[in-house]
Order: C-alpha cells, then structure tokens, then sequence
C-alpha cells in the first residue's frame, strides 16, 4: 500500500512543480547530491577522496516542452564542462524523455547528439538510461544511431525483461549497466517475482562478464554482489573488465567498503531542482527508505515539510487511480 502511495506521489505534476520551490525537503538531501552544479561537484570531489568515481544526473520530469528540453539539453552540457574544468571523475547519465523523448525522436536525437558530441571531446562517458517499456525501442534506437559514431555512448540491460539476454548479447561491444528495472511492466514482457528477476540478473552478469566490453552492475543487493565476487574470482575475470554502481546515500558503508576492497565503484548522483519524484520512487522502492523522512519530520525547523508532506498525501490519495503508467 506504501508502495502504491508513494508511486502515485511521484507521479503528482502539480507536487513535482510545487517541490521545485522548496529546495531538498524530506530528507530528500540524503539522496540528492544538490540542487546546483557547483553542490554537485562537491559531492562528486568528495566521493573521488574515497576513490569513488560518480555517474551524474540532472534531474528532470514530465518534459513535453521544446524550451524545458533545451534548458536541460543547456544544463547538462554545463555539467560536462563543469566535470572537464574541475578534472573530478564522472561522467554523465541522462533520460532521454528528459531531452525531448516525449516531443518528437528527432529532435531528440539532435539534443543526445549534441550532448554526446561535447562529452567526446573530453574523452567522458554518456550513459543512456532506460526508461519504461513504452520508451524503450525509440531509446535502444538513439543508442544504434549514435554509437555508429560515437564510442563514448552506453546505456541500460533491465533484467526483469524476457528480452535481456537478446539485449546483452547485441550490445556486448558496449560499456553497458545491468540492473534489475525500475518500473512495473506487464507480464507479457517482463518478470514479475524477485527470484525470476534475480535468476536472470545473475545470467546476464555472468554472460556480460564473459562476453561483453565492460560490466556495470548496478544494484544495492548484496547477495548479488557477493555472488558477482566469486563469480570473477573463479573466472579470473580483472578489475578493470567491471564496476559497481549505486546510487547516492544509498549503503554508503558498503560503497567505502567495495571502493577500498579495490573493486572498481561509481556512484549514480543526481541533482537539480526537480528531485521529487525520483525521490518518491526511491521510497516506494524500499519503505525503510522512509527513515529518511522521518528524521527530517521530527525535527522542531520543518514545519513546512511536514505541510508538504501533508499536502502530498492528500493529494496522492486524490489523484489516486488517475495515473495509468506505473514507474517503481
Ligand atoms: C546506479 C543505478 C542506476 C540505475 N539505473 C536504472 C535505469 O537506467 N533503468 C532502470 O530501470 N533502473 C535503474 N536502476 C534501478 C534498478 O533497476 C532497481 O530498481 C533498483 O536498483 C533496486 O534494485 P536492487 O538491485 O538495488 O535490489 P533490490 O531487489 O531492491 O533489493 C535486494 C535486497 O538488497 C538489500 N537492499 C536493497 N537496498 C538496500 C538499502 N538501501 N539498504 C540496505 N539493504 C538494501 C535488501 O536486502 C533487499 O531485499 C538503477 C539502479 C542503480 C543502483
């Protein structure tokens, strides 16, 4: 019911557009590296002292205006030159639905290539996420047609698909991230129990670290990475053929720890003014994750948190039902 509560939150436009007024409420700092590039470099400056390298984000939702497209088109190449001038390690993620996915494929097509043009220059990374099925070909699409011409593109295998192993095996040639996925999808074309979801999980990442270019395995799930552990033990497989990837302020015992047990580890880190519903999603993923809130709730300074929170919910139960795409 948490789940289901919080899933209609971050999907509240009217709350997503309230929330960018506020700055980081709700303990949503604890997960949010910060609301400007300068924060966020510092954050990124931080993790690099533990040799940690970061995976930035610019936040962005519900963009179906050409201006809202450019202006995170603008801000996200602003983080690649921000990454060069202040030499930290990090490169970029983005979602394509934030760059005009929703508007017309051209033109976003035109915005990623543009994106991943600059990021080239630097010689840094650009991984494409994945979004939800209904994303996904015109996503995978982008991906074909701008890694014809350039190298220093990627993007995500979700292991909940029928279709991840067909995935994995096209795009072995590519720097990929392996995950469980993120949204709830039909039953058709996804798994829908964790064991299914973790058996193929395992299978891709064992086919990826085999077969593939380099492995990012991103998850918060230690039995996965204990097994990813002995896994490349028995393979002989080396360091450099893999990484980690969690997300900020997530298990950030574990993140130091893996860091300084020498495995290769980058931190997802995302900023801006729009952290609302990626928050949301973060707590109707894991309702632990709600101690986050609760520790900012108790506070005798957030009155007005409390009165966001409130509206939030309220709201969330209003609008519930109206929603048709579930994201998780
Ligand atoms: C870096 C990164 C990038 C991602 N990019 C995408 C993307 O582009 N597209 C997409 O669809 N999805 C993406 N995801 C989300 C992903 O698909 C999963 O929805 C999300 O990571 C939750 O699954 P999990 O593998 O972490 O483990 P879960 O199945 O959520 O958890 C497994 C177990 O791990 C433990 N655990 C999990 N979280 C915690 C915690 N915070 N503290 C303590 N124990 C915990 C618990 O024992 C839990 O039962 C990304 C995730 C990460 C980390």
């Amino acid at each position: 019911m948490l789940r289901d509560l919080f899933i209609g939150l971050s999907k509240n436009q009217l709350l997503n557009a309230a929330a960018k007024n506020y700055g980081l409420k709700l303990g949503a700092q604890n997960v949010v590296a910060g609301t400007t590039i300068e924060e966020t470099i510092e954050s990124i400056k931080e993790l690099n002292r533990f040799g940690i390298s970061a995976t930035v984000d610019n936040l962005g939702e519900f963009v179906f205006k050409e201006e809202e497209a450019t202006e995170a088109k603008l801000q996200i190449l602003n983080v690649i030159q921000a990454i060069h001038d202040h030499q930290v390690d990090a490169h970029i993620s983005l979602k394509p639905t934030q760059v005009g996915l929703d508007i017309d494929f051209d033109f976003c097509l035109e915005n990623v290539r543009e994106i991943v043009a600059k990021a080239a220059q630097y010689d840094m990374f650009v991984n494409i996420d994945m979004e939800d099925s209904s994303h996904m070909d015109a996503t995978l699409k982008l991906v074909d047609l701008l890694s014809a011409d350039y190298e220093n593109v990627g993007t995500v295998i979700q292991a909940y698909l029928h279709d991840a192993q067909n995935q994995v095996e096209k795009y072995q040639h590519m720097r990929i991230r392996l995950v469980k996925g993120a949204y709830k999808e039909p039953a058709d074309i996804a798994y829908q129990n964790k064991s299914e979801i973790d058996a193929n999980y395992i299978r891709i990442i064992e086919w990826h670290l085999l077969n593939g270019k380099f492995t990012s395995i991103a998850t918060h799930d230690h039995d996965i990475i204990n097994h990813v552990k002995q896994f490349v033990k028995e393979h002989s497989i080396t360091n450099d053929k893999f990484e980690i990837q969690m997300l900020y302020g997530f298990r950030r015992d574990m993140q130091l720890q893996l860091a300084k047990e020498g495995y290769n580890f980058c931190t997802y880190v995302p900023f801006g003014k729009d952290w609302y519903g990626y928050f949301m999603r973060r707590l109707a993923e894991r309702p632990q994750n709600l101690t986050l809130v609760f520790k900012q709730v108790f506070n005798k300074k957030t009155n007005t948190i409390l009165g966001v929170a409130a509206g939030a919910f309220l709201v969330g139960r209003l609008s519930k039902g109206k929603d048709k795409k579930d994201k998780r």
